[in-house]
């Protein structure tokens, strides 16, 4: 199962992303992670990553494809994967097409996990990061349940740079919805309800 997911940033893609890879044995691929984990291991990719990073400017898409095409290489993610964080546009999804088809491999499904803005809005306002390994939980965790780092608001959660992401969204990422219906892969469920419902509809729409 090859699942591309999409959603505005805050939607709950990772809880459900989540919870596929533990029923279905699937390769969570998040670009941030990826980007973090070759930054950290200093990698040649991660090292170029770092200098745009350093800079305060965004990693160019042919990076993180190559990023991402190393990663759908490794022995975990042939069995399936979801891409979480990725594509990001129409262009990054065009290219994943012919990525995949040179690997012989394809898509399944692009999940939408659909939430209004406003509600959006009252998420991200009150998410914690964790420092060192990226895993998100509501304000009032300190410590990361994962890993035991230090949990912080990222300045990306902050109210004044939220609308500013979800504007993005719309502009850059909403248009893949349409490029994936195209495609006659796109499945959507209601993300504006308790996390078991929402996968509970995920799993439907993915084994149907
Ligand atoms: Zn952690």
């Amino acid at each position: 199962m090859n699942i591309v997911l999409l959603g505005a940033p805050g939607a709950g893609k990772g809880t459900q992303a989540q919870k596929l890879v533990e029923e279905f044995g699937l390769a969570h691929i998040s670009t941030g992670d990826l980007l973090r984990a070759a930054v950290k291991a200093q990698s040649e990719l991660g090292l170029q990553a770092k200098a745009y990073m350093d800079a305060g400017k965004l990693v160019p898409d042919q990076l993180v494809i190559n990023l991402v095409k190393e990663r759908l290489q490794a022995d975990d993610a042939k069995a399936g994967f979801i891409l979480d964080g990725f594509p990001r546009n129409t262009a990054q999804a065009v290219t994943l097409d012919s990525e995949l088809a040179a690997m012989e491999r394809n898509l399944d499904a692009a999940l939408l996990v659909d939430v209004k803005p406003d509600v959006i809005v009252k998420r991200l306002s009150s998410r914690r990061t964790c420092r060192s390994c990226g895993y998100t939980a509501p304000a009032g965790v300190d410590v990361c349940p994962r890993c035991g780092g230090e949990m912080y608001q990222r300045d990306d959660d902050k109210p004044e740079t939220i609308q500013k992401r979800l504007d993005v969204y719309q502009t850059q990422t909403a248009p893949l919805i349409e490029y994936y219906r195209g495609h006659s892969i796109l499945k959507e469920v209601d993300g504006d309800r308790p996390v078991d419902e929402v996968y509970a509809d995920v799993r439907a729409l993915l084994t149907a």
